[in-house]
């Protein structure tokens, strides 16, 4: 990301003492101008065919090992499982919650390792119906129901000291804001179950949702250490709840079924119930005076985050073995028939128990009532599976203009006006019939909130120093015309503007992780994987890439990134930023020897991260070939193993050939290569999710075609 050190007017314009100093620390081979090119890729291919040579070598060595890692790894993590669901079956309701459409079928409940409650295991067949994705939030409590219970404040955190009346309450009075029947009799907690509103789930189909599929005691199979990847626990809450969706959902895409609050259910509870409960949508004993928890909560022992544990509540807490602080829920409807009937692939019979065959992702919203209209409203239905199956978000605020950086800097505002101009020629929201998912980021509003400044400044210091920020909000303050070294000027927005840039990569990762979208495109700028902690460098105030990869393991819990930098120069920042830790695996493409001189094949990464960083230094010259065999041959079985959990781009496009200051050859083609080849592992490992951060790219008509093919690449 940073000017190339030619002799130019450029560089004349920056003095020539502060030059000579720059131009030191750079090895002479960056002087070769691309008319040299062609020699230069000679010997450039005769090292990258030496280099085959040793890679064909290891593969034949390997070869077995390589197909295991793809056969056995990719596929592991959900087959074990037992329901290998991609993607949810997800609908969003008239008022905008997101529930997942839940086939009929049968399902082992209870447990043979259980409490004596559990047993016997038995048969049990359920309807097909719709559950809330997330346990019901105080916001959207607050929002029908005056009032807010919670102990635990938070819009985003599950509402809970609710009664499971005021859990029935709530659930008819979302039914008549939506224009459907309350289920239940207030007077009497009658529930009807004939009537097409929202109620408590039943005790079977909380299960029947919660197992997804598997038959194990927690639906990700049986190693207990992973409980903490899935649910708020006694072991990890720090005694409170957390926001509903930060840990990793369930295989048909429900989160938090393992702890945070424990969930009413609409049965009455009775401990030896199973032994003669109906085979057919088992609605619990007639009688009793305690109703069905599920799930345990934020203080319950992993014992109690299990598929089948079932506890029975006073539902008025007098009675309460749980503090009412830790108790919630969430809603459920039974499916309309109108959708049931239709034939259409994803309620096939036959594919009922074949999570391939129900799972897409669907947008329902503008629907006023699915069982009113069914042939309209199945025509919307399935035009919008494909359309949200493949959708791709596409990041950017005008705020990223105001960073100004003067007339002949080659990071300038310019660049991204040329992307925009660019994407909307090309029908920035119909192209391929898979419209781009404009989203604006995440700006930092002083005033706070949970994206405002206060919160936004919290990520930024999890890489940065609390005094290198302070250091650069004051720095634009004062008017200071660089950050650092020349290289990075800036204008007094700048720190806002940064500030932005970080917030851009984070909107774009909380898209992704509510499953709004499946990957995204971040235009912003200033770049950042040059930053250190504690120093801009290289055109780049704070690092949104690391940054992103931090937000990603501690907002939303999951353990392992993988980063992949494709700028020409190396990411020194962000190779620093993780060089000892082993959850981030940093790959880097870059010409070398180049600024900032970091970035040989021998710097791997140091104690438990050694071997989590992989540099593959080029040559000045090399071109789409040998870019795609760096990311064939090295990135894919190497990512592969690793096997992340979310994959970050820092996608700089300086090493295009029209690029004024990096010295390869790659095209608008060879991007969009590379955008599929990791693309294509975050499809084996992790769902899809990923997020691609522009970093450099100084020729506006090349950085224009490149992201132009980029996000054509990520839209397929
Ligand atoms: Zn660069």
């Amino acid at each position: 990301m940073r000017e190339k050190p030619k002799r130019t007017t450029e560089a004349r314009r920056h003095g020539g003492r502060r030059i000579a100093r720059r131009f030191t620390r750079i090895p002479a081979l960056i002087y070769a101008d691309k008319s040299r090119g062609n020699r230069k890729s000679a010997k450039i291919r005769a090292e990258i065919s030496g280099h085959q040579r040793a890679i064909t070598m290891l593969g034949i060595l390997s070869a077995f090992l390589v197909l295991f890692i793809l056969l056995g790894v990719s596929c592991g993590k959900t087959g074990k499982s037992g329901a290998a669901a991609k993607t949810p079956t997800v609908i969003e309701t008239k008022a905008g919650i997101e529930m997942v459409l839940i086939p009929a079928g049968w399902f082992e409940m209870g447990s043979r390792r259980g409490k004596a409650d559990e047993s016997p295991v038995h048969k049990v067949w359920v309807d097909a119906f719709l559950m809330d994705r997330y346990e019901v939030t105080q916001e959207q409590y607050g929002e029908l129901v005056l009032g807010n219970p919670s102990h635990f404040k938070g819009p985003k955190s599950p509402v809970e000291q609710m009664s499971w009346a005021d859990a029935a309450r709530y659930c008819n009075a979302r039914s008549r804001a939506e224009g459907l029947e309350p289920c239940y009799d207030e007077e009497s907690g009658e529930c009807d179950f004939s009537a097409n509103g929202y109620r408590l789930p039943t005790e079977a189909e909380w299960e029947y949702a919660c197992r997804a599929g598997t038959a194990t005691d927690r639906f990700f199979g049986r190693e207990e250490r992973k409980l903490k990847d899935y649910a708020w626990y006694a072991e990890n809450s720090f005694e409170k709840t957390h926001p509903v969706g930060q840990k990793k959902p369930n295989p048909w895409g429900i989160y938090d079924m393992y702890g945070n609050v424990a969930e009413w259910c609409n049965d009455i509870y009775n401990e030896s119930y199973y032994k003669n409960s109906r085979e057919k949508s088992p609605r619990g004993p007639a009688e009793g005076d305690k109703y069905v928890l599920r799930g345990g909560a934020w203080s319950s022992s992993a014992d109690k985050c299990r598929s089948s544990y079932r506890v029975g509540e006073d539902p008025g807490f007098q009675d309460a073995c749980f503090a009412r602080d830790d108790i919630g829920f969430r809603c459920v409807r039974s499916a309309p028939h109108s959708i049931l009937d239709t034939g259409y692939r994803i309620f096939d019979k036959s594919g009922i128990h074949d999570p391939a065959s129900n799972i897409q992702h669907v947008a329902y919203s503008g629907v006023a009532s699915f069982s009113l209209r069914p042939s309209s409203t199945i025509q919307y239905l399935v035009s919008n599976i494909q359309y949200q199956a493949s959708r791709t978000g596409f990041i950017y605020s005008d705020i990223y203009l105001q960073h100004r950086t003067g007339t002949n800097h080659p990071e300038r505002p310019q660049r991204l006006e040329a992307i925009v101009t660019r994407l909307e020629e090309k029908g920035l929201g119909e192209h391929r019939g898979s419209p781009l998912r404009l989203v604006t980021p995440y700006t930092g509003d002083p005033a706070g909130g949970p994206h405002g400044l206060p919160a936004l400044l919290e990520w930024i210091t999890t890489v940065h120093t609390a005094q290198y920020v302070e250091r650069v909000g004051k720095s634009c303050q004062e008017g200071i015309e660089y950050m650092d070294s020349i290289d990075t000027p800036i204008s007094p927005e700048s720190y806002e503007v940064a500030v932005a840039a970080v917030g851009g990569v984070l909107s774009a990762i909380d898209e992704v992780m509510a499953g709004k979208m499946r990957n995204a495109f971040c235009a912003l700028r200033p770049p950042g994987h040059h930053a250190l902690k504690d120093r801009a460098m290289g055109f780049c105030i704070f690092n949104n890439v690391a940054i992103g990869a931090r937000y990603i393991q501690k907002k939303h819990g999951l353990s392992k990134v993988l980063i992949v930098d494709w700028d020409v120069h190396h990411g020194n920042g962000t190779q620093a930023a993780f060089y000892d830790d082993p959850t981030v695996l940093y790959f880097s493409t870059h010409q070398y020897p180049f600024y900032p001189g970091s970035g040989s094949r021998e710097e791997k990464g140091t104690g438990k991260g050694l071997g989590y960083t992989v540099n593959v230094p080029l040559p000045a010259g090399c071109g789409d070939e040998e870019y795609k065999k760096a990311f064939e041959e090295i990135l894919r079985p190497r990512a592969v193993e690793f096997n992340p959990d979310f994959v970050l781009i820092s996608a700089g496009f300086d090493a295009h050939r029209d690029d004024p200051i990096g010295g390869m050859n790659v095209t608008a083609r060879g991007f969009a290569e590379m955008t599929s080849i990791v693309k294509d592992i975050a499809e084996k490992c992790c769902e899809g999710r990923l997020v691609s951060v522009l970093e450099g790219g100084y020729d506006l008509d090349g950085l224009a075609d490149s992201v132009e093919a980029h996000v054509s690449a990520l839209q397929e």
